[in-house]
C-alpha cells in the first residue's frame, strides 16, 4: 500500500510503477467526495452517496475506511479478495488513518509512506494542481501535518522529491518484496 499526504504525488508513483510492473493491479477505492472533471465511477473511485457509504460499512464492504477532509473514502473487500486469493499483486492509494486498518488486517503488506520533499513543496504542489478549492487545500494540508508526522510508522519512506529517483526506489521496494517474499504478493487479509 502507498500512503503520505494528499498532493505528494502517490497517484503519479503508482502509474509510473504500474508501467514497469504490470502485474500490479490499482484497487478502485469508494468515497463519498463528488468526481473531479474527468474522474470516472468504476475507474478514479466508486463514487458513493454518503448513505450508500454508510450502508456499506455496516454490511462489512469495508477492509478499511476513513473520514478525510470532509468525505469518506474505503477500499471494498470486492477490490481485493479475487484478487489475492489468485495471487495478484494489488496496490492500494489510501490516506494514513485508512493505512493503519490495512496493517492490522492485512501484515503482510508491503506498507510505504511517501513524504515531501518540504511542507512548502508539498503546499505548492495542492494549489498547483489546481483540482481542490482553496478550502479544500487548507484541510489537506492541516491532515498533512499529523499524517508527515506518522512518517515512522511505516516499512518504507520514499521522499518524492525528483519524481525519476522516487520511482526508481519505489520500483526497487515493490520489486524486492514481491521477487523475494511470495506472501506479498498472495496475503490474505484476516
Ligand atoms: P482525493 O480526494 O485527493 O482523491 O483523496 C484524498 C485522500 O484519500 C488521498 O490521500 C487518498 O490517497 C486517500 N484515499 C483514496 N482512496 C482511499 C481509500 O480507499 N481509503 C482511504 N483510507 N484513503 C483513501
Amino acid at each position: 500500500m502507498i500512503t503520505g499526504p494528499s498532493g505528494v504525488g502517490k497517484g503519479t508513483l503508482i502509474h509510473a510503477l504500474q508501467d514497469h510492473l504490470p502485474q500490479l493491479q490499482l484497487s478502485v477505492s469508494a468515497t463519498t467526495r463528488s468526481p473531479r472533471p474527468g474522474e470516472q465511477d468504476g475507474v478514479a473511485y466508486h463514487f458513493l452517496g454518503r448513505d450508500e457509504f454508510a450502508r456499506r460499512v455496516v454490511a462489512g464492504e469495508f477492509v478499511e475506511h476513513a473520514e478525510y477532509a470532509g468525505n469518506s473514502y474505503g477500499t471494498l473487500r470486492s477490490e481485493l479478495d479475487g484478487r489475492l486469493d489468485a495471487g495478484i499483486p494489488v496496490v492500494l492509494e489510501i490516506e494514513v488513518q485508512g493505512a493503519r486498518q490495512i496493517r492490522e488486517a492485512l501484515p503482510e503488506a508491503v506498507q510505504v509512506f511517501i513524504a515531501p520533499p518540504s511542507r512548502e513543496a508539498l503546499r505548492e504542489r495542492l494549489v498547483g494542481r489546481g483540482t481542490d478549492p482553496p478550502e479544500q487545500v487548507v484541510r489537506r494540508l492541516e491532515t498533512a501535518d499529523d499524517e508527515l508526522a506518522a512518517r515512522g510508522e511505516f516499512s518504507y519512506v520514499v521522499v518524492n522529491d525528483r519524481l525519476e529517483d522516487a520511482v526508481a526506489q519505489l520500483l526497487e521496494i515493490v520489486g524486492r518484496e514481491l521477487g523475494d517474499d511470495e506472501s506479498a504478493a498472495s496475503a490474505q487479509y484476516s
